[in-house]
């Protein structure tokens, strides 16, 4: 897509190139012109024609000395230090005074200081205009200036965005190939009295590839793209955002059938509540907006597609048949998903042949589109700074823990006995992951300190996607949380600061299994809170009497420490595995998920 511009020069640009073209010419071309008639001849010649009485005026400059003939020739010639020349002169009869003869004839020094200047400028004004006209015509990827609004608006180029290019996300691509197909052929849907949906939402966490996806509809389609983001509708002064809303559906509709790309809708789409101090230009923004979707032909061919992460905000009005009315998910992307993705970025970079894509898919469970694709790039980053000419394996690998856990600290020491402490803690949550499913839990485990400030961590392995888990699995996860604290309490005799991320994980797991999952044999299934924003870490709040919250309080309490107890007995039974397994790790530094089994049953 190419970004659509303001032209670059401003018009005082041009004008200083008109000052300096005229103060040019008058220093280099005057001179010359007035050459064409000045002859150059020596004094001796000036002196013996003064002698003849051939000269008819003279006028003495200061550098030089013009003289006429009684043909109105001129001549030039220099100053000579020449005391008798006014006597001269007299005695010859010629007229001698200052400015009497003109170097350049007057006609054409006339032309040169009026006539051309005005020529210059009027030429100068025809060619501006011109290039602002072709500026707001622009057929190919110049700008367009929307009146008042001065939207940025990108149109579709050649070299678009293809579905090919957005891995994954299939049921998304599918749902929106028929928009395709729609703006290829829409006589077929006319023919049978369809219409299309006049606009799409595209849901899901950031990074997922929702905008990819909507250029590629319009790379697909091969039309124009209009892009915004929400947030540029809205201005300082009332009523500015809706004249920009104005001046888009304006535009679209002229270069029908098109995209309108609408990014962040939730910004002006935000449920208008009638607050006291709302938001005046968003709403009258978004009122202009309903009123715009309303305004055109389901079948106009000017399709909208949004995109938002907070779906939950928008604003009903807006999500009612004939306006918003498909929604799109775009989710996190599953193993093979990620797969696809991480292949789609590395045909962009330079690969080692024989590159395990599906281990580093499942290492990197939870990861969007986006983040994929940064870890490609911090590999392909690793492999240059190692003066390698191919990413490798261990490129991949090490870049997901730097885009997960920050780079490795070089200069961080850790005192033998916190060394200790942390080997015992990480040992501790995977001893008891592996002593509840009996098989490697992990990918990895490592004592060594990264910036994000973890000291160490274990990464786990994500063996596809699990779409339920049942209650003992919530429960062995958090007592796999709890399992690091047990180690140290166990092993140390003493607990740590290095704990508080896992209380956090395993009090939110609790608390959502009592209050959201209906997994307490008190509360049923009564839904005790509430989720907001699903995609952007789902903050969930408590939607019970305080009564209510304070045993729900209780019960997450004793379910954790239920837990805890769980985790530390395995430890107990598995002390000498856990003492060698730590031992292990504390030699290594960092040890795969293999050693640790095999450390585990030997
Ligand atoms: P969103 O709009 O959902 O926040 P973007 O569409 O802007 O996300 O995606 C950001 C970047 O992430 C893209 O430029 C692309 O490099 C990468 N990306 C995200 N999803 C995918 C995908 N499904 N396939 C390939 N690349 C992706």
């Amino acid at each position: 897509m190419n970004e659509v511009k303001k032209p670059k020069k401003p018009l005082i640009f041009y004008y200083l190139i008109v000052l300096v073209i005229l103060l040019l010419f008058n220093a280099i071309v005057m001179p010359r012109i007035a050459q064409l008639r000045v002859r150059e001849v020596d004094y001796g010649t000036f002196m013996s024609m003064t002698e003849n009485r051939e000269i008819d005026k003279v006028e003495v400059k200061d550098a030089y000395i013009l003289f006429t003939d009684k043909e109105e020739n001129v001549y030039k010639t220099g100053i000579m230090d020449d005391p008798e020349l006014v006597d001269r002169l007299h005695s010859s009869g010629a007229t001698f005074s200052r400015e009497i003869i003109e170097e350049i004839p007057p006609l054409l020094s006339f032309f040169l200081s009026w006539i051309l200047p005005i020529i210059v400028f009027i030429a100068l004004g025809q060619f501006m205009s011109k290039k602002i006209m072709q500026h707001s015509g622009g057929r190919n990827s110049m700008m367009f200036n929307m009146g008042k609004s001065n939207a940025r608006v990108y149109v579709q180029s050649s070299n678009g965005i293809k579905f090919a290019d957005v891995a994954g996300e299939d049921e998304a691509k599918e749902n929106l190939t028929e928009i395709v197909d729609y703006l290829h052929n829409p006589k077929k849907y006319s023919e049978i009295g369809a219409s299309m949906p006049k606009g799409l939402l595209l849901v899901g966490p950031p990074g997922t590839g929702k905008t990819m996806l909507a250029k590629a509809v319009a790379g697909e389609a091969n039309v124009p793209f209009f892009s915004m983001s929400g947030s540029e509708f809205v201005e300082m002064f009332v009523g500015m955002g809706a004249s920009k809303v104005r001046d888009l559906f304006k535009q679209a509709k002229e270069k029908a059938p098109c995209i309108v790309f609408i990014d962040e809708i939730d910004a002006i789409g935000q449920k208008r509540d009638g607050r006291v101090g709302g938001n005046d230009e968003r709403e009258q923004t978004l009122n202009q907006l309903l009123t715009e979707m309303d305004g055109f032909e389901g079948n106009s061919g000017v399709i909208i597609l949004a995109a938002t992460n907070r779906p939950e905000t928008l604003d009903p009005a807006l999500l009612r048949p004939g306006r918003f009315d498909r929604r799109v998910p775009v989710e996190l992307p599953d193993l093979s998903g990620r797969e696809a993705i991480l292949k789609v970025h590395a045909r962009k970079v330079k690969t080692a042949p024989g590159i395990d894509y599906n281990k580093i898919a499942r290492m990197a469970s939870g990861a969007s589109g986006a983040e994929l694709a940064n870890i490609v790039n911090e590999a392909a980053l690793r492999a240059v700074r190692s003066s390698r000419r191919e990413v490798t394996q261990s490129d991949l690998e090490e870049s997901i823990e730097v885009v997960i856990a920050g780079y490795q600290k070089k200069n961080a020491i850790l005192t033998e006995r916190e060394k200790m402490i942390v080997s015992y803690h990480e040992i501790g949550h995977a001893l008891v992951a592996a002593k509840q499913t009996n098989s490697a839990p992990v990918e990895k485990i490592t004592i060594v300190p990264r910036t994000s400030g973890a000291l160490g961590y274990t990464m786990q392995i994500d063996e596809g996607t699990k779409n339920l888990l049942s209650r003992e699995e919530l429960e062995n996860k958090i007592a796999t949380l709890t399992g690091g604290r047990a180690a140290e309490a166990i092993a140390i005799g003493s607990v740590t600061t290095g704990a508080s991320n896992d209380i956090e994980q395993a009090t939110k797991l609790a608390r959502a299994m009592i209050a959201r999952f209906g997994m307490s044999d008190d509360f049923g299934m009564v839904a005790l809170e509430t989720v907001s924003n699903q995609y952007l870490g789902g903050d969930a709040s408590l939607a019970c009497s305080p009564e209510t919250q304070a045993e729900v309080d209780r019960q997450v309490v004793a379910l954790v420490k239920k837990q805890y107890e769980k985790a530390a007995s395995i430890l107990n039974e598995n002390r000498a595995s856990m003492d060698r397994l730590a031992k292990f790790l504390y030699e290594h530094e960092t040890i795969t998920g293999e050693e640790f089994m095999a450390v585990l049953n030997s």
